[in-house]
């Protein structure tokens, strides 16, 4: 595991709820519970994979970590060479500084290009913003932009329907990079691509990080992209990390059942394998009125009295030599109850 030294964000108790309005006077009844106690370290030049099923709260908590919502508990804090800032307390004029270090890059650029726009419309705002004056400069460095992520410098005039889906995404990852992010947080940044296109974007992505020493948080529900492109692997489950490793251990040596029903759902070509699938009941509990004790337990095969009751920690655990592997299950104390189940 990288040194304390490397953190380039930490995340302590982060909780983002969501009121729920209700009546004539549109009262709080209630929370949608998007996020519910986050703790996680990401390290500087790493990538880190954050995945689960729709509704598990992996976008919130990108959001969240933009500062794009507010998170309702808890802190985030980024890190530099030189200092560490807590931003949830941060207004938005001092959370400027920091939100040029952090960019993200959404699943569908057409919404976040203008369509009235060019393409150096779009891109030449953030530069602005951060001080480059002169237009000549801000199309030669919108032309470059463009070049590292494989376009033509000339295509700056042209309009966001001109481009296919994975030009529209090439161009939302050249404005993510305009103003010199050290954070990049990708939320499906491939999904809505035909597969043949999200590798060349993949590719893209990791010369990218290569080259400007980028720091990922890779959000998908996608498991079969992540094993490759991720460093480490945050699983999520009802607002929760459930389990956290490294990439290979979570392929070769997962712990939580709910990471061992989600793994077994990747399509793969071997029929012994697919005859292990794991078939998850049910859709994924409302964060509104999550169940009691171990959220995943009204769906895991393995469930016993005490996970109906008492929610259980993400723990650390020494898997050959190695004490980087976190998970937050009661079966892992009690192996013999898995054998039983
Ligand atoms: Fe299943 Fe219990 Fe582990 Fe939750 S704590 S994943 S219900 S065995």
């Amino acid at each position: 595991m990288p040194h304390d030294a490397d953190i380039i964000l930490k995340l302590r108790g982060v909780k983002t709820y969501f009121p729920v309005k209700a009546g004539v006077f549109r009262q709080t009844v209630g929370h949608v519970k998007a996020v519910d106690g986050v703790d996680l370290d990401v390290y500087r030049g790493e990538v880190l994979g954050l995945v689960g099923e729709s509704g598990c709260g992996k976008t919130t908590l990108g959001k969240t970590i933009m500062q794009l919502v507010k998170a309702s508990e808890g802190a985030i804090s980024y890190s530099s060479a030189t200092e560490e800032v807590e931003l949830t307390g941060l207004t938005p004029q001092e959370l400027d500084p920091y939100r040029r270090r952090m960019q993200i890059v959404f699943q569908d650029p057409h919404s976040s290009l203008n369509p009235a726009f060019t393409i150096f419309g779009s891109l030449e705002d953030p530069l602005k913003k951060y001080g480059v004056k002169s237009r000549e400069e801000r199309r030669k460095i919108i032309g470059d932009l463009l070049e590292a992520v494989n376009m033509r410098r000339e295509y700056m005039d042209r309009y966001p329907h001109e481009f296919s889906g994975g030009q529209r995404q090439r161009i939302g990852i050249a404005r993510a990079l305009s103003i010199g992010p050290e954070l990049i947080v990708c939320d499906e940044a491939v999904s809505a691509l035909d597969v043949s296109i999200q590798a060349q974007v993949l590719q893209l992505l990791m010369r990218l990080k290569r080259e400007k020493n980028l720091t990922y948080i890779f959000i998908t529900h996608n498991l079969s992209v992540t094993e490759y492109l991720c460093d480490r692997i945050a699983v999520m489950y009802l607002g929760r990390i459930v389990e956290l490793c490294r990439s290979e251990d979570l392929y070769a040596r997962r712990l939580h059942p709910y990471t061992q029903a989600l793994l077994s759902a990747i399509p793969v070509a071997d029929l012994d394998k697919r005859s292990n699938r794991v078939v998850l009941e049910g859709d994924v509990p409302s964060p509104v009125n999550p169940p009691s004790g171990c959220p995943f337990h009204p769906r895991c095969r393995f469930r016993q009295d005490i996970c109906k009751t008492v929610t259980p920690q993400l723990k650390r655990y020494s898997i050959d030599g190695r004490d980087d592997h976190f998970a937050a299950c009661h079966l892992i104390d009690a192996p013999e109850a898995a054998a039983a189940a």
